[in-house]
């Protein structure tokens, strides 16, 4: 892979701080705040459907530095779940009805424990998801990813912004897209996104730009005749998903001067169909040392749950968290614009 950019963490970034991003997100003059959109719409306070899906970071360490990246990961970045963590993890998941655990990271797979993680919750009866960036199934030592994932029958989801080399490239670093199809092909001789094998490969689309996704249906359907054309490659499902005015997606907009029209973009465009729908009514996150936030958006932003609810895995109480009330703030707006964003892609 070519060069690879340095986290808002190494280069001392203003915005590296959650708080800083709080502030500055706060401070901006929207015509309304995300609460109030709610209330517009009889959906506030906000209050999850239930807890179906446990969506665990177990760290930050990436491969890659992505340029929208919301978790500001990369290789420099340290953080890893600890033991104890992972182990509360796998209780929980192992002594509830929780029926889906999704993996992600900076690149999950990195993490020491990963491979116990997929085969501990499988063997639960779990469907487990793994967000995976493709270029880590060719490193030297996880070329044996995609056999794995095949084993056990893990969904993955990849992102890959665009089916051009140089969109994909811009976003993701040089060379980024010619391991990413190669890592398709070979899930793909795997049975992966082919019919009837049960092997799950959906694709993660968003913007290489400032602006909202386009149709997510039209754009699946396009990009299943170019992905074939071009190289080959199936695919379950295509999701598109908004870029979150956080981390460092949020220095580009404030550099480029884009923000505040960026952020009116979305407020004008909030869709109470696509509020209805957000992903932290049925899924609750896990940050790598624990604690637990409504998504992993909140988990960036170092906005635990609600004070009512246990706000770390080792108080675990299942009642109050599916009754809790969901931490809101301007950046929710990125999930409820147009036909909204969630890492299931669309919400209405
Ligand atoms: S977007 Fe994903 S692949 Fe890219 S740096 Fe962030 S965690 Fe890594
Ligand atoms: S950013 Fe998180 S808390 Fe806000 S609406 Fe989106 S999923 Fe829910």
């Amino acid at each position: 892979m070519g060069r690879v950019l340095p986290t808002l963490q190494k280069r001392g970034a203003a915005l590296a701080s959650s708080s800083s991003q709080r502030a500055l997100l706060g401070a901006l003059p929207l015509t309304r705040s995300f609460e109030d959109a709610l209330q517009s719409s009889a959906l506030y306070p906000l209050r999850p459907t239930g807890i179906e899906i446990l969506q665990v970071n177990v760290g930050k360490k990436c491969n890659q530095t992505c340029r929208h990246c919301h978790v500001d990961a990369g290789p420099d970045r340290t953080e890893m779940m600890p033991d104890a963590v992972v182990d509360r993890v796998l209780e929980v998941l192992e002594s509830t009805d929780i029926p889906v655990l999704d993996i992600t990271g900076g690149a999950p797979e990195l993490h020491k424990r990963w491979r116990e993680m997929v085969i501990r919750a499988r063997a639960a009866g779990k469907h487990v998801m793994d967000r995976c960036n493709l270029t880590i199934t060719t490193l030297p030592n996880y070329r044996y990813l995609p056999e794995f994932f095949a084993e056990h029958q893990v969904e993955i989801v990849a992102s890959l912004p665009h089916f051009r080399a140089k969109s994909t490239d811009t976003q993701r670093g040089d060379g980024v897209f010619e391991q990413s199809v190669e890592a398709l092909q070979r899930l793909n001789a795997l049975g992966y996104g082919r019919p009837g094998t049960g092997l799950l490969l959906n694709l993660v689309s968003n913007p290489v730009g400032t602006f909202l996704p386009g149709n997510q249906a039209a754009l699946e359907r396009d990009w299943k005749r170019q992905l074939q054309r071009l190289y080959g490659i199936e695919f379950n499902r295509l999701y598109t998903i908004t870029n979150m005015p956080i981390s460092r997606f949020l220095e580009h907009l404030e550099e480029s001067g884009n923000l505040g029209e960026y952020m009116d973009r979305l407020v004008n465009a909030f869709n109470p169909a696509a509020a209805a729908g957000v992903m932290c009514r049925n899924t609750l996150s896990v940050g790598w040392d624990g604690t637990l936030y409504d998504c992993d958006f909140n988990g960036m932003l170092e906005l635990p749950v609600h004070p009512g609810a246990p706000r770390s895995i080792f108080g675990w109480n299942l009642e109050r968290l599916e009754s809790r009330e969901i931490v809101l703030g301007p950046h929710c707006f990125g999930c409820t614009a147009g036909a909204g964003s969630s890492c299931g892609g669309a919400t209405a």
